[in-house]
């Protein structure tokens, strides 16, 4: 077949533009991608082999290998792992699946300087293109296992590139990058250099799982005479040591960190790393992490890459829904079970008994640790809370089992400060003698719910409101009923009693009041019968005429519609 050429995906293209003219400034993490995308296939090969042993691959020294050739200023990186077909590299290469990328160009779009668009890019990452910051251009050649046809991708990284079939093409992928002309100025830029590469690799790739390989560069070498003859042996430059499984203080923070971006394909660190290691006759280790930013697409429910399933340090799948509740699924992290089985699916994890304990297990901790980080480094904590607060919530509603220790960790705006949030402890401490009940509102946003006649009354006595903003609000608030004996009420519904101290001369007043307007009040029912139960006198206006309230067990306006979107 003769080459075609073909367009990139116009997010791509823009992408690119961005890599070439490399605005990112740490370029070293380009090989980080490469590996760490080789990795990927390496695993990949080895459970579909698993799964398939009648797949024509040859498993039996999966591995990278690393090949720099400093006359001709290429570097190639290689795996025997599963490859990709024609069209796969059309479609995996050539575009950029991830959803939040639409929202991270525009931002790009709006940002107006070099140091911001850095900033965004180390949000986001942008794996195989990272190669164009330090090439002119790439060249990959892949075959999926069990084809024997490959294919050839080239382009400049200017708008388009080729694909092109290759009859002899070996199992795996090789991506070959044509580096940028070196910097003289700058000897540590360059990616040919032995040194360079172990370095990089040993930084950012250590604990990979797979031998990660250079081969001695002959165009380096042969200028020093063939003395010893025999071609000089691959030098492996990773550990390949598992970091759950390494003592705490063999390990440092970054080790820690690079992990995690392998894992979540964030390029940023993780605001808290979560260590758990269990012994006795279920025995695992786990590290979790805990993102410092909410991925965009946290709420689409196909956001994936959650916590991984290792057994005995080989890697079985990613996104193991079976080992977190659904609440927690931004939480990024490896989980090594020692007594599974290989082949254990998704279907069998969901009714293990001892999945249930782990997973029990794993989300006390990770409770505690957020209560811990917010009992020592608030700031962690707000960051930590405004970015999954509103998710965690969700727990609040479907796991009752854990229902105090997420309530405990919460914290909502609320009347008290315009911009520091409370959690329903300190509100309680602030309460005013002889108020029983926890009061909130909920709304679009702060600033509707603030100019609420609902308000009014609890604004004049000074009596704190939590100010609820997010639809899950409506959810938790029902479900939970109270805190520490006390109960949780909204200001819209049923009959609010702000009065305590002169409750009984008030409750004569109001019913001598009742009579007297009792004219008044049942011609206003008699105007308006289709559309409310019932019309009362009320305290809690002091400025407003009237207000509408649901009836204290009603659905707020907002859950009726979000249960008939749901066509409920
Ligand atoms: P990500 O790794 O976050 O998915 P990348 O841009 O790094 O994004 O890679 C895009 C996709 O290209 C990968 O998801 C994978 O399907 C495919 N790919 C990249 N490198 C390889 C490789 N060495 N072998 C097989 N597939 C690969
Ligand atoms: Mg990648």
């Amino acid at each position: 077949m003769p080459s075609e050429t073909h367009e990139f995906q116009v997010e791509a293209r823009q992408l690119l533009q961005l890599m070439i003219h490399s605005v990112y400034s740490n370029k070293d993490v380009f090989l980080r991608e490469l590996v760490s995308n080789a990795s990927d296939a390496l695993d990949k090969l080895r459970l579909e082999k698993l799964w398939d042993d009648t797949l024509d691959a040859d498993v039996s020294d999966l591995h990278i290998e690393i090949d720099a050739d400093s006359d001709a200023r290429t570097l190639t990186v290689r795996d025997n792992g599963i490859g990709m077909s024609y069209d796969e590299v059309g479609r995996l290469i050539g575009t950029i699946a991830n959803s939040g990328t639409a929202k991270f160009l525009h931002e790009l779009q709006e940002a107006k300087n070099g140091a911001e668009t850095e900033g965004l890019i180390g949000q986001f990452g942008v794996g195989f293109y990272a190669g164009f910051m330090v090439a002119d251009e790439v060249t990959l050649v892949t075959r999926r296992a069990g084809e024997s046809q490959g294919t050839r991708w080239t382009s400049r990284g200017e708008g388009t590139y080729t694909l092109e079939t290759v009859d002899d093409a070996p199992q795996g992928t090789s991506v070959t990058l044509h580096l940028k002309p070196a910097d003289p100025e700058n000897q540590l830029h360059d990616y040919t250099s032995p040194w360079k590469i172990r370095e990089i690799v040993k930084r950012y790739s250590d604990f990979i799982t797979w031998p990660v390989r250079m081969v001695p560069d002959s165009s380096a070498t042969a200028g020093e005479g063939d003395e010893g003859g025999e071609a000089p042996e691959p030098e492996t430059l990773n550990s390949m040591k598992a970091l759950w499984a390494r003592p705490r203080d063999e390990v440092s923070d970054d080790e820690y960190h690079e992990l995690y971006k392998h894992i979540s394909h964030d390029w940023r660190d993780p605001l808290e790393t979560i260590r758990l290691q269990a012994e006795g006759t279920f025995e695992y280790q786990s590290l979790l992490f805990l993102p410092a930013h909410a991925p965009h697409d946290l709420f689409t429910r196909d956001s994936k890459r959650g916590v991984q399933l290792y057994v005995k340090r080989v890697f079985i799948m990613d996104d193991c829904e079976a080992l977190l509740p659904p609440y927690l699924r931004f939480v990024k992290g490896v989980v090594d079970a020692a007594d599974l089985s290989l082949n254990v699916s998704r279907e069998i994890l969901q009714q293990d008994r001892h999945i249930e304990m782990m997973r029990r297990r794993l989300t006390k901790k990770v409770l505690s640790t957020v209560k811990d980080m917010m009992a020592k480094d608030n700031e962690r904590y707000a960051t930590f809370w405004r970015e999954f607060g509103t998710v965690l919530k969700e727990g609040l509603v479907t796991d009752p089992e854990n229902r105090d220790a997420v309530l405990a960790v919460a914290s909502f705006a609320s009347t008290h400060h315009d911009t520091e949030p409370t959690t329903l402890k300190q509100y309680t401490e602030r309460m005013k003698d002889g108020q029983d009940d926890i009061y909130y509102l909920t709304g679009e946003s702060r600033q509707s719910i603030e100019n609420s006649p609902h308000m009014e009354a609890f604004r004049d006595r000074g009596i704190e409101v939590l100010l609820l903003t997010d639809p899950v609000d409506e959810m938790w608030t029902d479900a939970v009923g109270e805190y520490e004996g006390k109960k949780l009420r909204s200001v819209a519904k049923g009959q609010i009693d702000l009065g305590a101290e002169d409750e009984e001369t008030a409750g004569a007043e109001r019913e001598k009041q009742t009579e007297e307007y009792a004219g008044l009040l049942g011609w206003m029912k008699e105007q308006m019968d289709e559309d409310i139960k019932e019309v009362r006198l009320s305290s809690r206006l002091t400025v407003s005429p009237a207000c509408v309230v649901s009836d204290a067990h009603d659905l707020t306006p907002a859950l009726e519609n979000m249960y008939r979107a749901m066509g409920q």
